[in-house]
């Protein structure tokens, strides 16, 4: 388990499966045919696992998908030696199989799975935390945010000025007040507000004034912009931490506006670049 250590109980038909690595009788299961919008969540702790765009038709009597959730889903050797075992990431729970080389989708790969492992929740019940960063050279931050298990999706972006819909030139110029900032939308299951507020004090420098690493000027600021006053108090506990451990924490706290979305030649760029940051490095600073 990573940030949560708490597993909902399990009915002995549940237990047989998740924890004894059971299977269910085809064609029985509840998500079998099952086709709505939302993401499949694993039955013991509640991570996401699956996006029901990702479910796939098979007709092999167990629910199936040809992708899962990022990092959500863990393959191991089975111990008959020959399949390969899926379980949850986060707490180890059993859910199937994953056979590749079937051709039945471009991705050629199925995650089959014991719909008792799962839990569907519909598209309007998803959960997920956010939160939002401006630590310098955004391509840096979102790279090693992407990385870390648990966060779902990142997007680079422009906050705190005075100008809607800023183009890039305008936040190089300076004149709108903007700075460089990444939104992070993560699993709560899988880790928590303060795991990442950690992160980002690891991969950039808080003590730097008028900028980051080698890119300089107030775009490039670092400041947490908090969604509400948990995030507040929990940001302010970490900068109090790193204070203690001497380090001159110059990073702002600021209530969050309006994110706006960079062009999108901005996102993902170290991913599809293949390349890794210059701007950033990662640096332990917590036990
Ligand atoms: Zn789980």
């Amino acid at each position: 388990m990573s940030s949560c250590n708490k597993l909902n109980k399990l009915t002995h038909e549940e237990e047989a499966i998740i924890i004894h690595k059971g299977t269910e009788l085809p064609f029985t299961g509840e998500y079998d045919e099952h086709f709505s919008k939302g993401v499949y969540a694993c039955k013991y702790c509640d991570a996401m696992l699956y996006l029901s765009k990702d479910k796939i038709k098979f007709n092999c009597g167990w629910p199936s998908f040809d992708d899962e959730i990022e990092g959500a889903v863990k393959k191991v050797l089975d111990t008959d030696g020959i399949r390969t075992e899926i379980v949850c990431a986060n707490c180890g729970g059993h859910l199937g199989h994953v056979f590749t080389g079937e051709g039945n989708t471009l991705k050629d790969i199925r995650h089959c799975v014991n719909s008792t492992s799962l839990n569907f929740v519909p598209e309007d019940q998803v959960k997920t935390g956010q939160a939002i960063f401006a630590g310098g050279c955004f391509w840096g931050v979102e790279y090693y945010m992407q990385k870390k298990p648990g966060v779902l999706g990142t997007t680079v972006g422009y906050i705190g000025g005075h100008k809607d819909e800023p183009p890039y030139e305008d936040i190089c110029s300076k004149t709108t007040g903007h700075v460089e900032a990444v939104k992070v939308v993560y699993d709560p299951v899988r880790i928590s507000y303060k795991e990442l507020v950690r992160l980002f004090f690891e991969i950039h420098d808080p003590t730097q004034i008028g900028g980051q690493g080698p890119d300089i000027g107030e775009q490039y600021s670092s400041i947490m912009f908090y969604l509400d006053d948990k995030q507040k108090a929990t940001v302010e506990n970490v900068i109090k931490i790193l204070k203690e451990k001497g380090y001159s924490v110059v990073t702002k706290l600021k209530e969050a506006v309006t994110f706006w979305k960079a062009e999108d030649y901005h996102q993902d760029y170290y991913t599809k670049k293949k390349g890794t940051p210059y701007c950033h490095v990662y640096k332990k600073r917590f036990d």
